[in-house]
């Protein structure tokens, strides 16, 4: 019956220490969270917050916003505010703007010390307010803004130079007693990302976020990240994830989410089994699969639906299915737990499944 036991997990998560960025725990054994980045400009408080919501809709969990100007900053506390999932700011050189953030509510900061250390003291001032207000912050090295010292030491970005860059930061706020920090080593080649992190996650214990940078467009960024954080939380190495890609930043946590899921690191929604079709299909199961998936979109219990193409292999290749259809001769074998239970004509072979699924939901007790 449901729901299903989760799926262990591929391996026990790193040992890391735990932050809370608003409500949401990182690190420390915490569930590997989704996060996701606005592209509105964070001065447009209005564009913004509806962007949040959103992602938030669509299952993110922390969301970061930059901040590059004062408007920006100024945007601040209502964006904090309104949203319902915590927000990041994101600032890259000026400090000021990191007060402007804790000052704001906003549950966490990115910003790297090793630019701000010429400003003297500054590193100090914000490890001591962000310690008051409980915020943490992200340093976040990435392949293309490498300290240039390190540049030249390594001659070019490598996973050793990354870390290196990584860990000086935190360092800067070390000597202030600061580290409620989250770290990411990030890179556009998986391969360099996933040493980079190895090497990270043994070298310290603070928590990481996961990224490939500029990982591009959806289909691409897609793979990219997928292989990447795959083969990481498959080691246990990863606390929070965000993939970028070059698409509306909905589809960023659609991805996230799927990630975690597929790995069983988060339970599953909606999972649909369907066939790849073959020259045996009585049905177009591309389309079919297509409607089903949109007609249970949100069903409030976690089900496994086999979408099938011909009755020759269909219920027996969809056992472990909750639910499924078999097409064959203009009709749906509609199956439950791979035993048939109706057969319909095709067009109601899609209402015929929804009305097993809501009786299956009933039968769990859930509306
Ligand atoms: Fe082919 Fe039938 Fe298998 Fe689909 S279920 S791949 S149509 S044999």
């Amino acid at each position: 019956g449901l729901p299903r036991p989760p799926v262990a997990p591929l391996a026990a998560p790193r040992r890391s220490r735990q932050l809370m960025v608003g409500p949401v725990p990182v690190g420390g054994g915490a569930p590997v969270s989704v996060q996701s980045m606005t592209t509105t400009p964070t001065a447009d408080v209005n564009a913004t917050l509806q962007q949040i919501a959103g992602l938030t809709a669509a299952g993110c969990q922390i969301v970061r916003v930059a901040v590059p100007s004062q408007d920006d900053a100024d945007a601040l506390p209502a964006i904090a505010r309104k949203s319902r999932i915590p927000v990041i700011a994101d600032i890259h050189f000026q400090p000021r703007y990191v007060f402007a953030a804790i000052d704001a509510g906003c549950a966490a900061v990115r910003v790297n010390p090793g630019n701000i250390k010429q400003f003297d003291d500054k590193v100090g001032q914000i490890a001591r307010a962000a310690s008051q207000a409980g915020v943490p912050i992200r340093i976040g090295v990435n392949a293309g803004s490498l300290d240039p010292r390190l540049l030249r030491k390594y001659g070019r970005v490598t996973p050793e130079a990354l870390v290196e860059s990584a860990l000086w930061e935190c360092s800067l706020f070390e000597e202030h007693d600061f580290r409620d920090i989250k770290i990411s080593v990030k890179h556009n080649d998986p391969v360099v990302m996933v040493r980079a992190y190895r090497q990270l996650a043994e070298q310290c214990d603070y928590p990481l976020h996961l990224g490939v940078t500029e990982a591009g467009p959806a289909f691409q960024g897609t793979i990219k990240s997928a292989v990447a954080f795959g083969v990481l939380l498959a080691e246990g190495i990863g606390d929070t994830i965000r993939v970028s890609l070059s698409a509306p930043p909905v589809e960023e946590v659609k991805v996230g989410t799927q990630i975690l899921e597929s790995l069983g690191l988060r339970r599953r929604g909606l999972e649909i089994v369907s066939c790849p079709s073959c020259g045996r299909a009585q049905v177009d199961v591309y389309t079919l699969a297509e409607q089903v998936t949109a007609a249970l979109d949100g069903f409030p219990v976690p089900l496994r639906v086999a979408v099938m193409g011909c009755v020759v292999n269909g219920p027996g290749e969809a056992r472990e299915a909750d639910l499924g259809v078999a097409s064959g001769n203009g009709k749906g074998q509609i199956f439950v737990k791979g035993r048939v239970v109706a057969t319909v004509p095709e067009s109601r072979i899609v209402e015929t499944l929804v009305a097993h699924a809501v009786q299956i939901a009933e039968e769990l007790g859930v509306d």
